[in-house]
């Protein structure tokens, strides 16, 4: 079982109170507690004293603390960087859309995959999260903001099947009726691109959308921004897309930043078309966000527009994504690797 409470299921809280001497129906009251985002056990004022003392004892709660917080003037992205119990740091971002507000939320304390454009994995990989890390990200932005969150997508720092039974467990406490109740179908989980763990996730058949970060047409192409590829080269990656989509009846969502005569031109487009030919997909074409530390550059928008065409041409729905949050730091990684940097030249 899962020592911590606030990743353990109703079930489990539930034997964790019988063993307590607690009577039944007191499970759901401290699960639905917890879901609601409290910080204390002082909180749940339906629980007697002598309880909340035990389980304050025995369970003590962990509370992310806001280290950052930053708003967005123009579109009112918000952006935190949380510090968690032992003292490591990691960003979620809300954003605001006409059919909801979104959280994307880091899955790992930074990144081992290493992709060439990403600010998240230049410190390497610190430490995967907890369930409740995942959990607590999504509850204390929308206590703090007090802005209700309908979906959430795990594009944050990390690699989210790099954590899977941590990630697993994350979606079905974030999915259950007595905790925050947000439907698959409003979360999307995206991948560099680990093969077994797009397998494992097939065989759940969650009603999630993945997302994969294909971000080139040909391994001679990816091999240069993603180490991932060499492991799973994109043939191998493509295969289990269609295994994937064959399993769940999910249609994939791709995932390309354009990159500055890197993977932007005409040809380009043209062998994605013919590679991903029969698989149902979706084109979000990404504008890359320039990180210091990288020679990368973002495609021009006369570049990004004529990709866009010949992939709507050919049969590929694609879209431009809005880039929310740039006056902020808002992409990936960007606003830990800040703080971290900065903390390091205090001491
Ligand atoms: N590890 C997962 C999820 C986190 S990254 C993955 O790789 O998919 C979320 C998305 O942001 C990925 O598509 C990633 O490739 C992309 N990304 C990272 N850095 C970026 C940058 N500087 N500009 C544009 N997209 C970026």
């Amino acid at each position: 079982m899962n020592e911590n409470i606030q990743s353990m299921t109703q079930g489990e809280i539930s034997q964790l109170l019988k063993a307590l001497g607690q009577p039944a129906f007191r499970s759901k009251q401290v699960y639905t507690w917890l879901h609601k985002g409290v910080r204390s056990y002082g909180e749940m004022t339906n629980l007697p004293k002598a309880l909340r003392d035990v389980l304050e004892e025995k369970y003590p709660l962990h509370i992310p603390k806001v280290v950052r917080k930053q708003e967005s003037a123009k579109d009112g992205t918000i952006k935190y960087l949380w510090e968690l119990s032992d003292g490591n740091c990691v960003e979620t971002v809300l954003m605001r859309y006409h059919y909801g507000n979104s959280v994307c939320i880091s899955t790992e304390v930074g990144c081992r995959m290493g992709c060439a454009f990403c600010a998240s994995t230049l410190g390497g990989l610190v430490r995967p999260l907890e369930p409740y890390e995942m959990l607590n990200q999504v509850l204390f932005t929308q206590v703090d903001s007090g802005l209700p969150i309908s979906h959430i997508v795990l594009m944050g720092i990390g690699e989210p099947l790099d954590n899977f039974d941590n990630v697993m467990r994350f979606l079905e406490l974030v999915n259950s009726e007595d905790g925050m109740n947000i439907s698959m179908r409003h979360i999307s989980l995206s991948t560099c691109g680990l093969v077994p763990g797009i397998d494992r996730l097939a065989e759940k058949k969650l009603q999630l959308t993945l997302s994969v970060s294909l971000h080139a047409p040909t391994d001679e192409i990816r091999n240069t921004i993603m180490p991932v590829n060499k492991a799973y080269p994109t043939e191998q990656l493509l295969a289990a897309c269609r295994r994937y989509y064959e399993k769940t009846g999910r249609r994939i969502s791709f995932e390309y930043a354009m990159i500055n005569g890197v993977n932007d031109t005409p040809e380009a487009a043209k062998t994605l078309l013919k590679r991903l030919k029969g698989l149902p997909a979706h084109m979000n074409l990404i504008p890359l966000n320039h990180v210091e530390e990288s020679p990368l550059k973002p495609s021009t928008r006369q570049a990004v527009q004529t990709f866009q065409k010949l992939l709507e041409d050919g049969g590929i729905p694609a879209t431009v994504r809005r880039t929310l949050g740039s006056d902020i730091d808002a992409s990936c990684g960007q606003l830990r690797r800040k703080y971290t940097q900065q903390q390091s030249q205090k001491e």
